[in-house]
């Protein structure tokens, strides 16, 4: 190949005296150190192109062997090759000028190798192409680099488009070059509008200067962060924004930083309500227990660097308020809650916070205060109550409960100081309720424990400490006992006599009232049989159901069993409910079904008791009305309640219910009831509840009359 020269080049080198030499140095070198592949094609005519020349590495590269010198291109390379590259050597003749093109093609090693050549026309004397010489330089290496930066700016233009987070790309100056989509949704504007507009535009008042400052640092060189600024939305709102600056460095000098953004007002908000909710009650808005902890610890820790100032801590507790809670839902009882927070939240010239310990209970802390103005202060609360609540267009009226401890008197700890002032509390309600009393130690010393009381109760039942006591219901037509009501007795020798109405909302509570419940129900029917064994008339018996053990799912199957078990006629047991028991209509109309369909009488206890709504008692299988003692109470004497006991007994009546009067004391409350044609009494006049063996001698009595 290397004698198959170029005229041209030889005439060149033809004025040399040492040509040849000269040529075969210029030819070693274009061999052997020319890095771009060479070839020297003799052009014979359109697609006959033959190969003078090609140096080591166009070999090489091309997979060459040295055979191929004197042939023409379509019989050394693959035919699609072939044609490929003949095409830009018959543009070079058709032309007659340079022709370059970018290739590929398989290299030795599999890979793909990627060429850019040059074809140079080389005319003889006459002007005709004799020679086309191919130079082509690799440059695969260029390629891959392209393709990998190509790669590597869609990657970063798809996080940029696609963050969550809006991104700003600023020139020094802080003109905005680039955005992605969230920015546009975050600030509300268009990508139109945010295009070259000064980023300093969007942050309005102290912002500005806070902005401003941010971005200098950053274009100094620094990455900074920033949760403190307000970016002003295009409606004019200000959203808390979490800043980053990126400054973007390009060969040692800042050209330029992103902005990167992200919305946290909801997070903040989050942030508040969680704060808000940690220290709130949820129903009534007031500060709740852990508030109260933290707000009393803290005024002692005050109060102590400070001169000497007391601190009352006020325990309120609403009296009765379970009675209406249950009798009239928890939704009214919610609204009541209420409704006491708000009249107690705004009394002058006290410094002091309500807290809501749960239920019923509330804490008051007043601060800066001594005993007498903390019983004025008590006083004043009362005076409040006064008022009654409206509920549904009816007025209830409320009266509390207050135990008083005072700092530093009575303790210098939170925790003491809210225990003694629940202790003075508690021993208000014992007393009879509906006053204040300060914490005194001698008090507490014969006061019964709430957690004392409750660990002997949980022990009541295998002690043996439980008994019923029966209190007879009277005909009042014939003036013969008809039935029964047995009531739970509990005499613990710690604690002496203990009346049902303390013990039962304590073992409801503690869902005590389920193994008790189920004692009483087992004690009556034994007692039944026993008595029935005696020969005695066969009485019905009513039990008391509380709410809780009404709404216990097992309640149905355990009496069942019981009653199978001591064979007891189910028409000769009643089950006493109260309003508040009937609530959740769905839920308890199925258990007085299934308590019917089993064949038990029901009645509602301390009926008219604060619940308005009488359509339940058209919905669930009833049998009695049970009129509650209050009314009777006062049917001589108020007009109100008189007119009350008539309406409740016409109502049965109309509905074909039995009526029964609790509560009658006075020759003269029967008298009415009975002109009232109320059909049933039960109540001191008759007899108190007793104590089987005395009803046993009482029944034997009533048989002998
Ligand atoms: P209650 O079911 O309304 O029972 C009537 C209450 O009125 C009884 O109080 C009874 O002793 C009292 N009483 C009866 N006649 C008169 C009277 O003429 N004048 C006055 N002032 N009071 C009279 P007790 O025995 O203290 O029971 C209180 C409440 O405890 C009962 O009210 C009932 O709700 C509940 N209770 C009693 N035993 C049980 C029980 O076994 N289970 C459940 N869940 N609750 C019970
Ligand atoms: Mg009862
Ligand atoms: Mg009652």
């Amino acid at each position: 190949m290397m004698n198959n020269l170029n005229a041209r080049l030889k005439k060149e080198i033809g004025n040399f005296s040492n040509r040849e030499t000269i040529e075969k140095i210029i030819f070693d070198i274009v061999f052997k150190h020319v890095k771009d592949m060479l070839f020297i094609m003799k052009a014979e005519g359109k697609g006959q192109f033959r190969y003078l020349f090609a140096n080591k590495v166009g070999i090489e590269k091309a997979s060459l062997d040295a055979g191929c010198a004197g042939m023409l291109i379509q019989e050394v390379l693959p035919p699609e090759k072939a044609d490929e590259i003949i095409y830009y050597y018959n543009q070079v003749i058709e032309t007659g000028s340079i022709v370059s093109f970018k290739d590929n093609a398989a290299a030795m090693d599999g890979s793909t190798f990627f060429g850019e050549s040059i074809l140079t026309p080389v005319r003889d004397d006459s002007g005709e192409i004799q020679i086309i010489v191919s130079v082509t330089r690799d440059i695969t290496e260029t390629v891959h680099e392209k393709h990998a930066l190509i790669e590597s700016q869609e990657r970063f233009r798809s996080i940029i488009d696609h963050n969550m987070d809006s991104i700003f790309s600023l020139d020094l100056k802080g003109s905005i070059l680039s955005t992605n989509n969230s920015a546009y949704s975050t600030t509300g504007y268009t990508e139109k509008e945010l295009q070259d507009s000064e980023i300093f535009l969007y942050w309005k008042d102290s912002d500005r200067q806070n902005f401003n400052n941010l971005f200098e640092q950053s274009i100094k060189g620094k990455a900074l962060e920033s949760s403190e600024l307000a970016f002003t939305h295009k409606s004019g709102e200000k959203i808390q924004v979490h800043l980053r600056t990126i400054p973007i460095i390009i060969s040692e000098t800042v050209k330029g930083i992103y902005l990167i953004m992200r919305n946290i007002s909801s997070q903040l908000h989050n942030i508040e309500t969680i704060k808000y909710m940690a220290f709130h009650d949820q129903l009534t808005g007031l500060l709740n227990r852990p508030a109260l902890i933290r707000d009393l610890d803290e005024m002692i820790a005050a109060e102590r660097l400070q001169a000497k100032k007391e601190i009352a801590i006020l325990s309120i507790d609403l009296d009765r308020f379970k009675l209406l809670n249950d009798s009239l839902g928890h939704n009214m009882g919610d609204i009541l809650l209420r409704d006491f927070a708000n009249r107690i939240a705004g009394i002058p010239g006290y410094d002091y916070r309500v807290y809501r310990q749960g239920g019923d209970e509330f804490t008051i802390l007043i601060k800066n205060v001594n005993k007498a103005e903390t019983e004025e202060f008590a006083g004043i609360l009362f005076k409040l109550l006064k008022f009654p609540f409206v509920l549904n267009r009816q007025d209830y009226y409320i009266s509390s409960s207050i135990g008083i401890s005072m700092y530093p008197g009575d303790g210098f700890d939170s925790e003491s100081l809210i225990r003694k002032a629940d202790g003075a509390l508690r021993q208000v309600k014992e007393r009879g309720k509906s006053h204040y009393q300060f914490y005194s130690k001698e008090i507490l010393l014969h006061q019964p424990n709430i957690v004392v009381m409750e660990s002997n109760l949980r022990r009541a039942i295998d002690k043996r400490e439980l008994t019923l006591y029966y209190q007879p219901q009277v005909n009042l037509l014939t003036n013969e006992i008809e039935s029964l009501e047995a009531l739970l007795r509990w005499h613990n020798p710690t604690l002496g006599y203990v009346s049902p109405a303390e013990f039962i909302p304590l073992a409801e509570d503690t869902a005590l009232i389920v193994p008790i419940g189920e004692w009483v129900f087992e004690e009556v029917c034994r007692q039944m049989v026993e008595w029935d064994e005696k020969g005695l008339n066969e009485l019905k018996v009513a039990i008391n159901l509380s709410p809780k053990q009404f709404l216990q799912p097992q309640l149905v199957d355990k009496i069942k069993v019981t009653i199978e078990k001591y064979r007891i006629r189910p028409s000769r047991l009643e089950v006493e409910i109260t309003e508040g028991a009937i609530q959740d209509i769905s839920e308890s109309l199925t258990i007085v079904k299934r308590l019917k369909e089993i064949g038990l009488s029901i009645s509602v206890d301390d009926f008219g008791t604060g619940y308005s709504s009488l359509s339940y008692l058209k919905q669930f299988p009833l049998d009695t009305l049970k009129i509650d003692q209050s009314f009777v109470k006062e049917i001589l004497s108020d007009q109100k309640d008189a007119a009350i006991t008539t309406t409740i007994i016409h109502l049965a009546q109309s509905l074909g219910l039995e009526v029964i009067a609790e509560g009658v004391e006075l020759p003269e409350q029967a008298g009415f009831l009975k002109d009232a044609n109320c059909q049933k009494v039960q109540g001191f006049l008759y007899s108190r509840p007793l104590p089987p063996a005395e009803v046993e001698k009482l029944l034997n009595r009533t048989i002998a009359l």
